[in-house]
């Protein structure tokens, strides 16, 4: 084993997925030294993304990634019976994607370090010693004051700290058949739901999600036959032309929603899947996975330059990954139980009730609270700020339409007439007379019942 002292390196990012990378692209833009140990995917696969991810990823600074996101495809949907063919996402191809997300990280100024994290010793002082294995190389050994874990799934879990939903495999087989239209769809089945895409070229992706729980999958040797098997009960899905010739042997990919405990340490932060992975149905995958990288480098920030700060950035970190990791989950709680043709289904029973019966959406009639105290991202760090804290958005908005909201808010009167007149004045101060800023704010005062 080499020790290579990375004394050039202050923080390493682990994995080069979106996550990886766009944590790794915000730490150079704040003036770290960052290095990033990425081993790819060995394997081809093909997700769908919105038009919101694809905004994630412009935000993220990752445009070599989104410049080898196609245009969007209908996406048909069969659920309860009912046919869909309104929505369309993009369907990205993930090795493609990755490398260019590298890319996107190396022309940032990040060191890409091919090779795979294998284990790390905390035990040596200040710095974190990480022991690397190059692809067919000599283990090393690397220094460094901040390790990011954005190693997606393959992240060691934090044991009986994590909080998962019900275990559950997603098989997926590449295929081919004849060229066509480009086109996805999900359709559910007694024991799961499949996504199914379809690319011009004939290419085709084929994944069956099913429960991991109760050994009803067959052995590894028998999984191509079930896998067929399952595949011909499907019902088909119109204008998507399947399943084509096998290009190689199904493989499964854990998909249980868990959320990580220990997010955040002094030294180590997790990111993307690595901190909260959630159920592939919601097609969202990547997008929370930006959403957890977007604020990581501030909050990394925090804890390197602002000791006072360092357990406000934490706790923002835990508070805000575990508030939109249950978001999601109640989010797909509702969409299984839109389904109601299995009603006595393990594989049903048990996504229809978890996490729990918390609404998903808190509010169609959403309230002001009130005006309180919290931590906000303050350009490059977190620190504290009064925000408004409604009943949908516990957490706070500190800002709508680039105004903040607490001068606005702060002790208004209860009796209306006043307090018309006094956010009349007060609105017209903070806009300056910028009418579209005035009609967001009025906007969000009406939507929260406070005009
Ligand atoms: C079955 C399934 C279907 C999905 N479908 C969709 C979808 O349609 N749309 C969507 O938006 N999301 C989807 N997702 C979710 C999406 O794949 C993830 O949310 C997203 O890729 C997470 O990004 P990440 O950067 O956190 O992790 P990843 O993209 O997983 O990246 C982690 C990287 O780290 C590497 N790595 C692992 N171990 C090590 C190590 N020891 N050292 C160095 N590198 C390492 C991995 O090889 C990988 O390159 C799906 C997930 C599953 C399981």
């Amino acid at each position: 084993m080499t020790t290579k002292s990375a004394s050039s390196t202050d923080i390493i990012v682990a994995g080069g997925g979106p996550a990886g990378c766009t944590v790794a692209i915000g730490l150079r833009k704040l003036g770290y030294r960052v290095a990033l140990v990425h081993a790819p995917r060995p394997w081809q696969t093909c997700e769908g993304i919105s038009a919101r991810t694809c905004e994630g990823l412009r935000n993220a600074g990752l445009l070599r990634a989104l410049a080898v996101v196609p245009a969007a495809s209908p996406r048909r949907a069969h659920w309860n019976g009912e046919s869909n063919t309104a929505n369309t996402e993009h369907l990205v191809p993930r090795q493609a994607f990755d490398a260019a997300a590298l890319a996107d990280a190396a022309a940032a100024g990040v060191e890409l370090l091919p090779g795979r994290l294998r284990q790390v010793d905390d035990s040596t002082g200040a710095d974190l010693c990480l022991h690397i294995e190059p692809p067919g190389g000599t283990a090393t050994t690397l220094r460094c004051r901040f390790l990011v874990d954005a190693r997606g799934r393959a992240s060691a879990g934090t044991g009986d700290q994590q909080l998962r939903g019900p275990e559950t495999v997603s098989l997926l087989q590449l295929r081919r058949g004849s060229p066509g239209a480009t086109g996805s769809g999900v359709t559910s089945f007694a024991d799961g739901w499949a996504w199914l895409a379809a690319t011009a070229d004939g290419l085709r992706f084929i994944q069956l999600t099913v429960t991991a729980a109760d050994n009803r999958l067959p052995k590894r040797g028998e999984l191509n036959r079930w896998f067929d098997h399952s595949l011909a009960q499907l019902p088909p899905l119109p204008g998507l032309e399947l399943p084509g010739e096998p290009l190689g042997n199904v493989i499964a990919r854990g998909s249980t929603s868990i959320l990580q405990g220990e997010l955040v340490t002094s030294h180590t932060l997790r990111t993307g899947d690595a901190a909260m992975a959630v159920d592939p149905l919601s097609g969202n995958g990547i997008f929370q996975s930006l959403s957890s990288a977007l604020i990581a480098p501030a909050v990394i920030n925090t804890l390197l330059q602002y000791p006072q700060e360092r357990a406000l950035a934490a706790q923002f970190y835990r508070d805000r990954v575990r508030h939109t990791f249950l978001r999601f989950a109640r989010m797909g709680r509702d969409f299984y139980r839109m389904e109601t043709r299995w009603p006595a289904a393990q594989f049903w029973l048990q996504r229809q009730a978890w996490p729990d019966q918390e609404p998903s959406h808190a509010d169609t009639a959403p309230t002001l609270l009130g005006v309180e105290s919290r931590p906000v991202v303050a350009g490059d760090r977190i620190c504290a700020r009064d925000v408004a804290v409604t009943s949908d958005q516990p957490l706070g908005v500190w800002h709508a339409g680039g105004v903040e909201l607490a001068p606005l808010l702060r002790d208004l009167p209860d009796i209306p007439e006043q307090r018309r007149r006094l956010l009349a004045s007060r609105l017209a101060a903070a806009c300056g007379g910028d009418l579209t800023k005035q009609a967001t704010l009025e906007a969000w005062l009406r939507r929260y019942r406070v005009l």
